[in-house]
């Protein structure tokens, strides 16, 4: 019965890891964050606004002012 505490330890690294690996992901994609659209960064544009279901997904509001005039016809 030794063997089952050294695989909850084992998941339990895993699983740490994997927090890790994402945690370091999501810096990864805000130190980087740029618009889908034009790929201006964060710095160039007044705000950006990250996309919901993708993450690395943004729009700048210079993007949102030019598809709002495209949806009104403009
Ligand atoms: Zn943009």
């Amino acid at each position: 019965m030794q063997a089952q505490p050294i695989m909850v330890s084992l998941s339990e690294r895993v699983t740490a890891l994997a927090q890790r690996l994402h945690l370091r992901a999501m810096g990864v994609y805000a130190n980087q964050a740029r618009c889908s659209f034009c790929g201006k960064g964060k710095s160039q544009v007044s705000r950006l606004i990250a996309g919901g279901s993708k993450p690395g997904t943004y729009i700048c509001t210079e993007c949102v002012a030019v598809a709002a005039e495209i949806i009104a016809g403009g």
